[in-house]
């Protein structure tokens, strides 16, 4: 394993670009939890990162050590397949402006979050970090795995071309404060805390869940997530790609029992097959992120008990 000497320290400065999403509002509190006070955000309004021209004047005139980079355009399935050109464009652009702005202002270490649907539909599972691009995509989410195929790419070619310590790494399907509420545009266990919380307000004897309730996602506590990505910026060693999961996948009908039972919703499950299933399995193998020694903690009930609470005291985005 090669090794750098350009870690994070105590008084390094850190951009964290997306610092008000699920991802990079964790990766914040994860940082300042660890001591770390020369913290860098610019929301939207204030820095376009859409924009390559903004964003590299930024950089230059910042100065910063290290980068997480965790802004995207993220959401569900449904989204996913409906606005795939919104879902590409956005994040080729923003990767592409971070990732070349942060090696033109001298930033050696950078941390990009891709995604597990980047791995072809039907791999063997666990699905290690060589499988990518050894066959087909999955089709309802092929434009945004594109898009976060590149930045890997991107970062692999500044690593190699250029001697930058870049990481990519490629969390399951995460959840947890700050995630999106909205029933069209969201992932599927946020989707199923708010169906069950509010069928059992109304009293229904059954809520809605798409698909066949068959495939099956390995879910991670989005804090769990910070802490790997802050484990590995801290370590010594030089940048590559990373799988981040629990190791362990559930059935949707298992996810939808649990989220049923956290939430006290009585009622029975109505499957809605107008809907798409998706990829039907997709099992990250985290041994590569294990045998550096770490090792995700939260439990998937102890997750969506924490979630469940944080969305009764609205601290979510509906
Ligand atoms: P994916 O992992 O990229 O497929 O993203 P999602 O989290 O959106 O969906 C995961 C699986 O959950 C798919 O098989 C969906 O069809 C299924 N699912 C079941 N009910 C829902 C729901 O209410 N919302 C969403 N987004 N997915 C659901």
């Amino acid at each position: 394993m090669t090794t750098t000497s350009n870690a994070l320290d105590y008084s390094s400065k850190i951009y964290i670009a997306g610092h008000r999403g699920m991802v990079g509002s964790a990766i914040h509190r994860r940082l300042q939890q660890a001591g770390y006070t020369n913290l860098v955000t610019r929301h939207r309004a204030e820095l376009d990162l859409l924009d390559q021209k903004k964003t590299a004047d930024f950089l230059a005139s910042e100065k910063v050590d290290f980068i997480f980079l965790a802004a995207a355009k993220t959401g569900g399935i449904y989204a996913n397949d409906t606005y795939s050109a919104d879902f590409i464009y956005e994040n080729l652009m923003i990767e592409t402006n971070v990732i070349h702005a942060a090696f033109s202002s001298g930033v050696k270490r950078l941390l990009f979050t891709g995604s597990s649907c980047i791995y072809p539909r039907d791999c063997p599972q666990p699905i290690v970090e060589d499988y990518l691009l050894t066959g087909p995509l999955e089709p309802t989410n092929s434009a945004y795995a594109i898009a976060k195929i590149a930045g890997i790419k991107l970062c692999e070619s500044y690593n190699k071309q250029y001697g930058m310590s870049y990481f990519s790494v490629m969390p399951t399907n995460l959840y947890g404060p700050n995630d999106n509420y909205d029933l069209n545009s969201g992932h599927v266990l946020p989707a199923l805390i708010r169906k069950a919380h509010e069928a059992k307000g109304r009293g229904d004897d059954s809520l809605v869940v798409w698909g066949s309730g068959r495939p099956m996602r390995e879910f991670m506590y989005v804090d769990d997530l910070a802490d790997a990505c802050v484990f590995l910026m801290e370590s010594g060693i030089a940048g590559g790609m990373y799988n981040i999961g629990t190791g362990v996948d559930v059935t949707i009908r298992e996810l939808a029992e649990t989220v049923m039972d956290i939430v006290g919703f009585k009622g029975g499950i109505i499957f809605d097959s107008s809907k798409p299933d998706g990829t039907p399995r997709k099992l990250l193998s985290v041994d590569r992120l294990n045998a550096l020694g770490w090792r995700a903690r939260t439990s998937l009930r102890e997750g969506i008990v924490k979630t469940y609470s944080d969305f009764l005291a609205g601290r979510d985005t509906v």
